[in-house]
């Protein structure tokens, strides 16, 4: 049994070096217990935070320790009455070919809904984080702008098309020409900022020529500096992330838009999906309902095998990932 773990924190970008493999046995179950075979791990952003050694709404990765993250896998053995040999779940699991779980928040995926990887992204956290993200927070009326920063990612594309379900005016900031084609022609955004060589500023201005009424922000930094300066009156801010800063070793501060804040009376609100948790089986129902029927795409970047998940997790901060980043770490 592979597993990888965190060999040292990262200091800035991470590298390749901060992750060990270490070999071992298959670990045995004992009675309530099911050993699972990873099929795909997912790789997220959030995962930087853990490996500083800060304790945020998720304890911090132990240098030493086995990295945990998504995972969909097999069960190949179980001695849980609620788990069968051969059942597909998802849930929080070692970085690892096996794991070994209680049942607790593991979650059983339906193979005949969609493709089980879709588990980890569409149909999974990145997904529920788009939908209530938008539709809570953002609260998108027909008509309006929605602009999205890191929108070709898992939960950019995901918020832009729902956007689109609602009949919004969906405008998306992402980092290369394969990611904007993709974003124009097949999700059928309205407008794409290559905010990577675009004016941002005045690309921004031709694109939401009534302003800015949702700004869904996966970047921080200062792509929202500048996206801030466009919002209208009564508008909302969806704080999802700021992937940006994550390998800041010091915070960055950037212009004072709180008078805008004021003089405009917009809401800025961030949020982190388990708030949700309650509510997850509406975002899952809708989610692949609009799946099946053809209204919400998906794309995934897939990477073979566990021992390249550290590069698979770095790309993410270089934008190599178009959708979903999953590593695949087995055979369905
Ligand atoms: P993505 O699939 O969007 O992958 C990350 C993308 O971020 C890259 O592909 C890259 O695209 C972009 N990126 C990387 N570095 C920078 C940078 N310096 N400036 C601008 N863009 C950058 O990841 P996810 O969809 O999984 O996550 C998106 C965001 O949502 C993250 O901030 C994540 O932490 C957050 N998140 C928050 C959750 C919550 O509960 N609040 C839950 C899940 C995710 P490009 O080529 O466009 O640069």
């Amino acid at each position: 049994n592979r597993r990888i773990i965190l060999g040292s924190r990262p200091s800035g970008m991470p590298t390749k070096e901060n992750f060990q493999i270490v070999t071992e046995a298959i670990p045995e179950i004992k009675e309530g217990e099911i050993l699972i075979q990873t099929i795909f791990l997912s790789v997220d952003p959030y995962m930087r935070g853990r490996m500083t050694g800060i304790k945020t709404y998720v304890d911090p990765f132990e240098v030493g320790k086995v990295l945990t993250g998504g995972v969909v896998g097999k069960i190949v053995e179980s001695k849980h009455s609620n788990f069968q040999e051969g059942d597909i779940v998802e849930g929080q699991l070692d970085w690892a070919d096996y794991s070994v779980s209680n049942g607790r928040h593991i979650r059983k995926v339906d193979p005949n809904l969609a493709p089980i990887s879709t588990a980890l992204g569409v149909i999974g956290m990145p997904g529920l984080t788009a939908y209530f993200g938008l539709l809570d927070i953002g609260k998108p009326k027909e008509g309006e702008t929605v602009v999205i920063s890191g929108a070709a990612g898992a939960v950019g594309m995901v918020v832009g098309q729902i956007a689109k379900l609602k009949g919004c005016h969906v405008v998306g900031i992402a980092g290369s020409q394969e990611k904007i084609a993709y974003l124009k022609e097949e999700l059928g955004f309205d407008a794409v900022i290559n905010y990577k060589t675009d004016q941002i500023k005045q690309a921004l201005k031709t694109a939401c020529p009534n302003g800015i009424d949702v700004y869904f922000d996966n970047v921080g930094g200062e792509i929202s500096d500048l996206v801030m300066r466009f919002m209208n009156f009564h508008s909302r801010i969806v704080l999802c992330g700021d992937i940006s800063q994550y390998n800041n070793e010091k915070i960055e501060y950037g212009p004072r838009f709180q008078s805008l804040l004021v003089t405009r009376s917009i809401l800025m609100q961030g949020f982190i999906v388990s708030n949700y948790s309650k509510r997850f089986a509406e975002g899952y129902r809708d989610l692949a309902k609009w799946v099946s029927e053809g209204k919400l795409k998906y794309r995934e970047t897939i990477i073979d095998g566990l021992e390249n998940a550290p590069d698979a997790f770095i790309d993410l901060f270089y934008g190599k990932n178009i959708g979903k980043q999953l590593v695949r770490v087995s055979n369905e």
